[in-house]
């Protein structure tokens, strides 16, 4: 319907995509003055080295609970930061907190701990976005080894020379780069050797799809079998059961990441969780 109209040579907006254009900019408003009041805060949620079962480093998530308690998924509010431009802003303050977090858990004696750190693509296109990396790693002391910023697959399609010079950049502040959701953008295999990422992270659909037919583990193997083949770590996101963890331990894929193991926490519960008698430690 809307191709006819626009055939005819006009547009007209239907009462239904006014609604929507309206909640969207109710939506932004609230994010930006939510922002600004301190409703918005970081998750983390553990990552886990499959055979040893112990944490290896963790993955921050914002979150946004308003004033009348209500909480808001990041789904539907992060294209609203990235429509209006409030990512450039709330993504440097999620990054400082998260290297902020990262010197803290050092302090406490988790010295091989990684945070990662997810990175929209308004983000990234920021012409600013490097020097912005540098202070916030230098004015937190996070060192930039165990710092990584994820990007999704869909992100390094759109515009593949851009990106290639961007992640060699990133290569030298230290940092490292994981794909999110690796499996569903369809990028190139060897378009992927010429990126310099360190990680590929298999999208929780694969790893729900697992269990669910004798196919099912297909991509999931593919994914581990082609970051072996290329040097590159692995994690199976969105881990539920007990045997999902096992065929992928099975399959080989290194790391895990989970409700099995734990959900996003805040700060408090994270020590929590950590200092659990039960819970093993890295070697
Ligand atoms: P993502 O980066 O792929 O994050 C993984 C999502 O899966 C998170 O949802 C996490 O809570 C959820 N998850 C983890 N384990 C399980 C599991 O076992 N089962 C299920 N069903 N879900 C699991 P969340 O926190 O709602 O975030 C959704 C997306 O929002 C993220 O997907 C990411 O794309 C985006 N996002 C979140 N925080 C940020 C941020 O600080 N900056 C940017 N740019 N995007 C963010
Ligand atoms: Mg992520
Ligand atoms: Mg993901
Ligand atoms: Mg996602």
């Amino acid at each position: 319907r809307a191709k006819s109209q626009q055939r005819a040579g006009h547009f007209y907006f239907s009462r239904s995509m006014g609604v929507e254009i309206r909640e969207r900019v109710r939506m932004m408003h609230a994010l930006r003055t939510g922002f600004a009041k301190g409703e918005l805060f970081v998750v983390y949620q553990p990552q886990m080295d499959l055979v040893a079962r112990c944490p290896v480093g963790a993955e921050a998530l914002l979150r946004w609970q308003t004033a009348d308690g209500t909480y808001i998924s990041p789904d539907r509010f992060i294209p609203i930061a990235e429509y209006s431009g409030l990512i450039i802003d709330i993504g440097e303050w999620v990054l400082r907190s998260a290297c902020h977090e990262l010197v803290r858990l050092r302090e406490a004696g988790h010295r091989q701990f990684t945070m990662s750190v997810n990175v929209s693509q308004v983000q990234f296109r920021h012409p600013y976005f490097l020097d912005m990396l540098r202070s916030a790693l230098e004015e937190t002391g996070a060192p930039p080894e165990f710092v990584e910023l994820e990007i999704t697959e869909s992100m390094a399609m759109e515009e593949p020379d851009l990106l290639i010079k961007m992640l060699a950049q990133i290569k030298h502040t230290g940092v490292s780069i994981a794909i999110d959701d690796f499996g569903t953008g369809f990028s190139s295999l060897s378009y992927l050797q010429r990126l310099q990422v360190d990680r590929l992270k298999i999208d929780r659909a694969f790893v729900t799809e697992i269990t669910h037919s004798a196919r099912g583990s297909s991509i999931a193997e593919m994914v581990i079998q082609l970051g072996r083949n290329l040097g590159l770590s692995v994690i199976a996101e969105g881990v539920e059961d007990e045997r999902q963890a096992e065929i992928l331990q099975s399959l080989g894929c290194p790391l895990a990441q989970g409700f099995l193991f734990a959900r996003p926490m805040a700060t408090t519960a994270l020590y929590e969780w950590l200092n659990d008698e039960a819970l093993p430690r890295p070697a």
